[in-house]
């Protein structure tokens, strides 16, 4: 199905656990709550929490406090993934009932982990697509793919397609460890939510195929897609959630506006910044680039 305009805007966060709200993530988070905000839309809060082995404690209530602090209310209730399973393994069934995806038996070392594929990482050749050959053990499930380029036009970077075959090939919906795949769960959710808009990092374009791939096999909507630059360091290295300080006062925020193509006037005090940047919010003011040095931008 083609991106709806029709229905009321919805938006979403949706951060992993992984560790507080540091600048590159503000900058995703304010970009999606002023976009929903200046369409007059709603905008919830999804926790990410399927990977329980990269969630750090306590990360998921850090995240909620300081979005809190910095005026980014959401909508209803917080949504946590980890208390979803049973509508992914429906999804899954879904897909694996009408043949669109199988058991793979292949391990990480010989074929690498397409599930999250950064780029250059191997391609899945098709070695369990005919079946399973005798004596493997299913471990993974993954999605069949094709060669047709998956076309769709972001709203700041602009028209963008990819053959996700060519990409990365049949891809994990369902992980070796048991685990469901974030492109799975993340086309699941958008759906149930009524998303209407996905606004986050460029990190993730690469995904968005994938993800517009399952809408398709799963007949849900497809949301409109805006994908805001990713902020990196001096040396061009992503700012990690691990690594990177916490990011909750109003100087973060102007930072964040200001990397966002928004800079505030001095003139605007600290209280009013999002009403400020929800007023003049113009997504044609921000850099049409996959990724930019937060210091550049900021401070
Ligand atoms: N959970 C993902 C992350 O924190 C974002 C998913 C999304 O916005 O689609 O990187």
């Amino acid at each position: 199905m083609p991106p709806e305009r029709t229905r009321p805007y919805v938006g979403r966060f949706a951060p992993s656990p992984t560790g507080p709200l540091h600048f590159g993530s503000l900058v995703a988070a304010a970009a999606s709550w002023l976009d929903a905000r200046a369409a007059g839309g709603r905008w919830h809060v999804r926790i990410e929490d399927l990977d329980r082995a990269r969630e750090r404690p306590g990360a998921a209530d850090t995240i909620l406090r300081q979005l809190e602090a910095l005026g980014l209310v959401w909508d209803g209730a917080v949504v946590r993934q980890s208390e979803r399973l049973e509508r992914y393994r429906a999804a899954l069934a879904q897909l694996q009932a009408c043949g669109a995806a199988y058991w793979c038996g292949c391990t990480r070392r010989e074929i690498g982990d397409s599930a999250l594929a950064p780029e250059g990482a191997s391609v899945y050749p098709g070695t369990c697509r005919a079946g399973l050959a005798a004596g493997r053990k299913p471990r993974a499930v993954r999605v069949r793919t094709a060669a047709e380029p998956i076309a769709f036009v972001d709203r700041v970077q602009g028209a963008f397609a990819e053959s996700v075959e060519r990409a990365v090939g049949d891809f994990v919906v369902y992980r070796a460890d048991g685990v469901f795949a974030y492109q799975l769960a993340v086309v699941v959710d958008d759906a149930a939510q009524g998303v209407t808009d996905v606004v986050r990092g460029a990190d993730l374009l690469d995904s968005t195929a994938r993800q517009i791939h399952l809408q398709r096999l799963l007949e849900l909507p497809r949301p409109r897609y805006l994908h805001v630059p990713v902020a990196v360091d001096a040396a061009g290295r992503k700012l990690a959630k691990r690594t990177g300080a916490p990011a909750a006062g109003a100087d973060d925020l102007r930072a964040a506006l200001a990397f966002l193509g928004h800079a505030p006037p001095r003139d605007v005090g600290d209280r009013e910044l999002l009403e400020w940047a929800r007023r003049t919010w113009n997504p044609q003011a921000i850099p049409r680039a996959r990724a930019l040095s937060a210091t550049a931008a900021a401070r």
